[in-house]
């Protein structure tokens, strides 16, 4: 069994924010991302952190995986009151809950791992996770818009990082906005992986 199964019990959002572009990863897309992950790395010896953590689920598929400690970070109380009843229903306590704007989270991790808002309602609110992920940590996985993903490994060269397309699906958006004239719909999104490069010896 996938770590899918699990996940999909999770509660996610009741009362979506639009200008918070809040967006539950789907269970299945996430249970891929972490396919990847536990390709690359052995999350027993790594700390997380979860930008944007929502109702949590990136970060609850890292402790179930075996994640030695994660944050998650996370400005709406909303979300977090979801995010900790989610937790209960584990017995985990490797773990921390920062009330707080990525922009102010400064503490060193391992790893990264994010699903930003896509900026379709505000311009650019992706950067500052972006902004924050390059300098708290040499690796990322985040999640993005399928049509944008030319424009975030672009912005990731201009802070030293490499960027790849690990994988490219379709995202099944269940929750409804006002403006979504559809019940569900699919967006296209990439799973990416971004490595900080490695300094040139003289
Ligand atoms: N990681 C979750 C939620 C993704 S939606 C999941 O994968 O399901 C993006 C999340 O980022 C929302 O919960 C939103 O409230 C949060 N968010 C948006 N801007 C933020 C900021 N500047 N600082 C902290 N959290 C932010």
């Amino acid at each position: 069994m996938g770590i899918g199964m699990i996940l999909s019990k999770l509660r996610s959002f009741e009362h979506p924010k639009v200008f918070l572009e809040q967006y539950n990863t789907d269970p299945e897309v996430a249970e891929k991302l972490f396919n990847h992950i536990i390709l690359r790395s052995k999350l027993d010896d790594l700390v997380v952190a979860d930008l944007g953590a929502g109702t949590g689920i990136l970060d609850i598929a890292a402790l179930i995986l075996g994640a030695k400690f994660v944050y998650f970070v996370e400005k709406d109380k909303e979300a977090i009151q979801l995010l900790k009843e989610n937790l209960e229903m584990f017995n985990y306590s490797n773990f921390q809950i920062l009330e707080e704007d990525v922009s102010n989270f400064r503490i060193p991790v391992n790893l990264v791992v994010m699903n930003p808002p896509f900026g379709t309602k505000q311009k650019h609110i992706d950067r500052a996770f972006y902004d924050t992920a390059f300098l708290i940590s040499s690796e990322i996985y985040s999640i993005t818009k399928t049509s944008t993903e030319d424009f975030v490994i672009r912005y990731a060269m201009k802070h030293g990082f490499s960027g790849y397309v690990l994988q490219r699906m379709r995202h099944l958006i269940k929750q409804q906005f006002y403006f979504h004239k559809s019940k569900t719909r699919f967006i296209d999104v990439s799973l990416m992986y971004f490595k900080k490069n490695e300094k040139k010896e003289k």
